[in-house]
């Protein structure tokens, strides 16, 4: 899979990119994350990309024309199943909305900063609108790098064990159950027997009753 990020920033991504589980799916060439600034499609001799708004009133727009010139040039190079562009009223990001980007090819992600984007943008370039959730940040780099590692961890090869993100939570409606680990008694506090058990179908079973109390007591509405 192949993901492409417009950022005026695109420092911001550095870090959230270059470590564990994504880093890693780089390497190994299971996804490929093309970080591309928006300043080098600006004409302009200050690399500018934003502009006051129209109408006045606070704050800075991202201008149409670079990002435009940007989609264009990347559009012409390959198809993409999707344009995404990050912004906090767009369809609130959930579990099935990454399994199902996750099977795509080719996506762009485009990055808001500011105020927002040029309105004409949205209409006319961007396929898709994405929220991860109901507040506001002061950039897309974030929700596209949260965006990108909740795809990417799906990608067959990107962890080592690819059963692991399939029983997380919110994959079977559930929340996943509590895990342990050594010791088994720490200051007193035990590991539940049956994990020490060495019975797998009483383990599983436990685990599937554990998932189904935290989900009734934390998400009922999933029930
Ligand atoms: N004026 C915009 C509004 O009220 O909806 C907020 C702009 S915000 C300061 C700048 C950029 O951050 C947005 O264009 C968007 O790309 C990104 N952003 C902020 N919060 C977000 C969220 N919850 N989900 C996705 N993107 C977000």
């Amino acid at each position: 899979m192949r993901i492409d990020i417009i950022s005026a920033l695109p420092q911001l991504l550095e870090s959230p990119l270059g470590h564990s589980i994504v880093k890693r799916a780089i390497q190994k060439g299971v996804a490929e994350i093309n970080v591309i600034n928006l300043r080098d499609y600006s004409t302009d001799k200050h690399r500018s990309v934003d502009d006051a708004p129209y109408g006045g009133g606070a704050g800075m727009v991202l201008m149409i024309e670079p990002v435009a010139r940007c989609i264009d040039k990347l559009r012409s190079e390959r198809n993409y199943d999707e344009v995404i562009y990050l912004s906090p009223d767009g369809e609130l990001l959930d579990q099935q909305i990454s399994n199902k980007l996750s099977m795509l090819h080719n996506i762009i992600l485009l990055c808001g900063h500011y105020k927002g984007i040029d309105e004409r943008v949205r209409t006319h370039f961007v396929t898709r609108e994405i929220s991860i959730g109901n507040y506001v940040l002061s950039g897309g780099e974030l929700p596209a790098a949260v965006l990108c590692d909740s795809i990417i961890r799906l990608l067959p090869g990107a962890i080592s064990d690819e059963t692991s993100a399939l029983s997380d939570s919110f994959q079977d409606g559930l929340i996943a159950p509590p895990v342990y680990t050594r010791p088994a008694d720490f200051r007193g506090l035990q590991v539940p027997e049956i994990l020490l058990s060495g019975n797998t179908p009483e383990i599983e079973k436990w685990r599937h009753e554990e998932s189904l109390r935290r989900t009734k007591e934390r998400r009922p509405g999933m029930i």
